[in-house]
């Protein structure tokens, strides 16, 4: 079984860093804020955004949090997003998907300012980022990176194969790999013989959103593996498809009725050099890199060095 690269770890180091960094911003004046948006009550939404509210709180970060009713219409949105980019007193802005399908969520992400879109989706930020300007990265795949350099992977002059072309995941991960020198392939639904591009990946990273889909066959022995994927798995069947004989995943699936798997399947990982587990690889980086984007934010809109 390759090394573990423990996100949760990884995750606990970076914002020590970020509340190091308030604290050192304290006496110029400046308390980096974030405001988050969450429309409705979708339950996975509402964890997600008061863990993120929460973690702002734990690490001396402003955080409000703003909650529109599921009935609101983009224009409200707008005029509220207009508000925040306004605000002194607010580095970054979230707003959280998905969003009602009345309101257009595209034209309300291009109305954040790029200098608070803490979660990197912005046009400006995507061009920033692809021509190597200072820029806000999606915080996921910023937290992929940062695995792999606080891990001391070597990064320059290796294959890395991408598995996954999203906005969010996977598109800036490939852009932000070959800023390292990476030489970087991603592949995609119609990538052909998915498992012949896998098996030349020194670095194997997969966001698809598919329980287990890449297989220990597909990956080559000593790569290194990350796996952004979370799939929650309640079916019996399933579960011992990827956990067979294993005595603590069978401990919270009996307690739970479901356990989490990745877009990898679990066996892959013997033949890895290192890898994320899930949960507790990718996972924990997004809201970490979330609370670094935030600080970032604050200073590169004050004109401070990044
Ligand atoms: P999307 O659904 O937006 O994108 C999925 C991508 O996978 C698409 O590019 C799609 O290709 C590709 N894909 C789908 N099926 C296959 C296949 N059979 N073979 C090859 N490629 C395929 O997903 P996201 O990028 O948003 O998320 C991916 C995963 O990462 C999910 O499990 C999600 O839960 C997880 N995630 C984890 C986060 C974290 O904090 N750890 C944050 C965000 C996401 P095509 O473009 O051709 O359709």
């Amino acid at each position: 079984m390759g090394r573990v690269l423990n996100g949760t770890a990884i995750a606990d180091s970076i914002k020590a860093e970020v509340r190091a960094e308030v604290e050192r911003l304290a006496p110029q004046g400046i308390r980096p804020g974030l405001a988050a948006v969450l429309v409705g009550h979708n339950p996975a939404s509402e964890i997600y955004v008061r863990s993120k509210v929460k973690t702002c709180e734990t690490l001396g970060l402003g955080s409000d949090l703003i909650t529109p009713p599921e009935t609101v219409t983009t224009q409200e949105m707008l005029d509220l997003i207009g508000q925040l980019n306004a605000r002194e007193d607010v580095d970054g802005i979230l707003v959280q998907l998905p969003l009602p399908p009345q309101v257009h969520a595209k034209t309300l992400l291009e109305a954040v300012s790029p200098e608070k879109d803490v979660d990197g989706f912005h046009p400006v930020n995507v061009g920033r980022l692809q021509t190597g300007q200072p820029a806000l990265a999606p915080c996921t795949a910023a937290g992929i990176v940062e695995i792999l350099k606080r891990s001391e992977i070597p990064i320059s002059g290796q294959n890395a194969v991408v598995v996954g072309r999203s906005d969010i995941v996977g598109k800036p991960t490939a852009i932000l790999l070959l800023a390292e020198n990476a030489t970087v392939t991603v592949c995609h639904s119609r990538t052909r013989d998915l498992g012949a591009m896998t098996r030349q990946a020194d670095i194997l990273v997969v966001a698809i959103g598919k329980p287990g889909l890449v297989t220990a066959d597909m990956v080559k022995p000593g790569a290194v593996i990350i796996d952004a994927g979370i799939n929650r798995v309640t079916d019996r069947k399933e579960f011992e498809r990827y956990f067979a004989g294993d005595a603590r995943r069978e401990k919270t699936f009996a307690e739970k009725g479901s356990t989490i798997v990745g877009d990898v399947h679990p066996a892959a990982f013997a033949l890895a050099n290192a890898y994320t587990p899930v949960p507790g690889g990718v996972g924990p980086l997004t809201i970490a890199m979330l609370m670094a984007n935030t600080v970032r934010a604050a200073r590169l809109r004050r004109g401070l060095p990044v």
